[in-house]
Parts: C-alpha cells; sequence; structure tokens
C-alpha cells in the first residue's frame, strides 16, 4: 500500500497533523494502539494565555491562540459539532502577596487580565479569603470527544491502523520508508512520550511529567455566565475545569519523578481533602486519570526531520500546552514538506543536530 506519510500515534499531535496533511492534498495512515489513558485523553483542556506565578503571557499565545480558533473551528463543522469553547479563568487568590502580584501585573499590562466588579459573587459556593482576578479569554477543548470523532473519520476513510508500532519493523529504502505493507515518502512519530525509547529520537532532550487528575461530580457549581465569559474555570492552587455534563476534571500535579504512569491513592487522597475545604457542596469522585506530559527541558516542542534520515520526522515535546501548540506546529510541519518553508529555529530539531548526527 503506498501513501505519503505514515504517522504514529494519534494523540492531539497524530489528530492536526493528519488534517494539515489533507488539507495539503497528502495522504496517510496512522498507526494508533488505541490506550485507555494517554496524555491526550487525561487532558483538561485548557488554552490558558497567562500562567505561573508571576502570570507572565504564555509564550507566542497571540498566534497560537489564532490558529487554535481556526483549526478547532475548522474540525468543529467537519463533525458538525463544537470542540472548542470560550471560557474564563477565575483565579482565586491563596495568599495576599498572590493578590498584590496579580494587581501589579494588571498594572504593568491588562492584557488577559481583568478585575471583578464583585469578589463575593462566588462566596455562596466556594471558600476563599483573599477574592480572585479574571484571565480571559481562555478556550476549553474537548478533547476525548474530539479524538473520538476523528478516529472514527479515520476510520472510515480506511486510514487507521489500531494496532501497536514496532520500531524494528520501519525500513529506510532510500528516500522512502516502509512499515510492513506501506510503503510512504515519510514516518512522523507523535507517539508522546514513547519517542524517547525511539532509537532515531531518543537523544532529543525530553523531560517526562506525570500530571494526576479527577473527574468529580459536583451539583449546582457550574453556572454559566455568572463573572465570566463562557465556562467557568476555577483555580486555587488546584483547578477545576467543566468536564463533560454535570462533571469537572480537578487537577493536576506535575511530577518529574514517579516509579509508573498510573494513578496514586495520594494524589487523590490530598485533592479530596483540598476540594472539600474548597467547595461549599458535595461531591462525588466518578473517575481518575493519570498520563504522562511529553515535556521537554527547554519548554519548546520537537518538529521537524531527522538531520541524517530526512525521511522520519517528529511532531512532539507539547508538554503541558499541546491544545495549542499542536495545531500551530503541525502546519508548520507540513508547510515544511510541502514547499520546504523553514520551521521556526526554536521549534525546529535542527538544533540538536549535534546530539542527533552523532553515530
Ligand atoms: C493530567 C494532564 C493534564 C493536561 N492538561 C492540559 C491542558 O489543559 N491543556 C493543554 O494544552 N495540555 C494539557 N496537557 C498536556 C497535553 O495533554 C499534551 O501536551 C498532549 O496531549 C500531547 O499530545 P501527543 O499527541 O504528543 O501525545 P499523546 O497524547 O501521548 O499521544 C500519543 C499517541 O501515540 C500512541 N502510541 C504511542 N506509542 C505507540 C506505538 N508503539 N504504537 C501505536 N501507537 C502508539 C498512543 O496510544 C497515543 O494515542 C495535560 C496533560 C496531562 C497528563
Amino acid at each position: 500500500m503506498q501513501t505519503d506519510v505514515i504517522i504514529i500515534g494519534q494523540g492531539i499531535c497524530g489528530t492536526f497533523l493528519s488534517r494539515e496533511l489533507e488539507r495539503a492534498g497528502l495522504s496517510c495512515i496512522v498507526i494508533d494502539e488505541e490506550r485507555s489513558l494517554t496524555a491526550s485523553r487525561a487532558a483538561a483542556g485548557l488554552i490558558n494565555p497567562v500562567t505561573g506565578r508571576r502570570l507572565v503571557k504564555t509564550w507566542m499565545i497571540d498566534e497560537l491562540m489564532g490558529v487554535a480558533r481556526e483549526a478547532y473551528g475548522q474540525l468543529g463543522e467537519d463533525h458538525g459539532m463544537s470542540f472548542l469553547r470560550p471560557a474564563g479563568v477565575v483565579d482565586f487568590f491563596p495568599t495576599p502577596q498572590m493578590r498584590l502580584a496579580f494587581l501589579r501585573r494588571y498594572e504593568e499590562d491588562p492584557a488577559y487580565l481583568r478585575l471583578p466588579e464583585d469578589e463575593g459573587d462566588w462566596r455562596d459556593r466556594l471558600c476563599y479569603d483573599f477574592g480572585y482576578g479574571v484571565i480571559e479569554p481562555c478556550y476549553l477543548v474537548e478533547m476525548q470527544g474530539l479524538l473520538a470523532a476523528e478516529r472514527r473519520r479515520m476510520v472510515e476513510g480506511g486510514r487507521l491502523r489500531a494496532e501497536r508500532f514496532e520500531l524494528q519493523e520501519l525500513a529506510l529504502e532510500g528516500a522512502r520508508v516502509r512499515y510492513r505493507d506501506i510503503e510512504g515518502r515519510w514516518v512522523i512519530f507523535c507517539d508522546g512520550v514513547e519517542s524517547m525509547h525511539n532509537a532515531y529520537f531518543s537523544r532529543l532532550p525530553f523531560a517526562p511529567n506525570k500530571g494526576e487528575a479527577l473527574i468529580v461530580e459536583v451539583a449546582g457549581l457550574m453556572v454559566q455566565g455568572a463573572a465570566v465569559q463562557g465556562a467557568a474555570v476555577f483555580k486555587k492552587g488546584i483547578s477545576l475545569v467543566p468536564w463533560k455534563e454535570g462533571l469537572y476534571w480537578v487537577g493536576s500535579s506535575y511530577e518529574w519523578s514517579f516509579a509508573d504512569a498510573g494513578p496514586t491513592a495520594v494524589f487523590r487522597e490530598r485533592t479530596e481533602g483540598i476540594l472539600k475545604e474548597w467547595l461549599r457542596m458535595p461531591f462525588r469522585v466518578v473517575e481518575h486519570l493519570a498520563a504522562v506530559r511529553p515535556a521537554t527541558l527547554e519548554r519548546r516542542p520537537f518538529v521537524g526531520f531527522h538531520p541524517m534520515y530526512p525521511a522520519v520526522g517528529i511532531l512532539n515535546g507539547m508538554g503541558t500546552k499541546g491544545c495549542s501548540l499542536a495545531p500551530y506546529f503541525a502546519r508548520q510541519l507540513v508547510r515544511r514538506m510541502v514547499d520546504g518553508t523553514d520551521i521556526q529555529a526554536d521549534a525546529d530539531i535542527l538544533r540538536f543536530r549535534k546530539v542527533l548526527g552523532r553515530g
């Protein structure tokens, strides 16, 4: 079977890569072993323009949001559904110092920040002492629904192989690649943290980071149109993010050192304890998620083609921001394939030319 591109992995990276290839008129086969939990399936789906204790604007956020609105919008139209909705983060200050930090940032540069008219308007539902600020516009991506819908479309189009990819069966034959019965011009790895164990890319400075989250049912917290534009995400150390009907995603942890990728009792107990102190209403845990983020040491993605094997590419290293980075860099990677346009230097894996080139 002939194709232009063999894609390994159907997380958010493989999904947007296949869509961009289709838009450019290139064919692909996606190989994805169905796993119950992957980074993309565990993600809250939040695109937040301002993060961290210092509330700095995240890298390239204005451009990333523009592409995200368009790419998710188009994807939704293809399925007659909407996978992207506007949201605002209600950022409760855990300490008076954090309140001051927000006010200072707001004075310096109010982009994406807002001060509420009435800081008491969540007091009947949540416990907080130092007020809050609002971060908006943000966006929420319905990741699980989107991945499932695109997977169905790939199956219908005969473009998905639901099986495990075995690297030892990949052969590079001149300028072409062969995997079992599939022959193509390129193979592109979108396999998340698995790329760390792949002979072509194991030398890239990955820094895998584990995250856990609970899915909880909370009656009476969801109020549309109150205080923020769109869906309200609540943050106070941890985040409460609207999930499916009547449910919230609650998390997350960020662990650099972990024994395995599974859910832990420690996380669940700690998070339930925080919720008991924060929420004024009862809640019920319905699911516990855990996955490893394909993060990188210098917090920039890995995009492009291997300097020694130009038919072998990668779209990976999205860390904590796959929802906004994947559509943008899938587009750059495909432009590079179609008309040779350079991938931006701080994302292109050619910045690791020396380590990748060592035999
Ligand atoms: C708890 C948590 C919360 C997060 N929240 C957010 C958030 O709110 N916003 C945000 O932007 N980002 C968030 N992230 C980060 C985001 O999830 C990642 O950046 C993104 O999902 C990475 O996508 P990916 O496609 O690179 O990898 P993955 O989602 O890991 O996808 C890789 C795919 O490859 C497949 N695969 C791997 N190896 C093989 C093989 N040998 N054969 C066949 N198939 C294979 C896997 O089955 C999987 O489907 C969160 C992550 C976690 C863990």
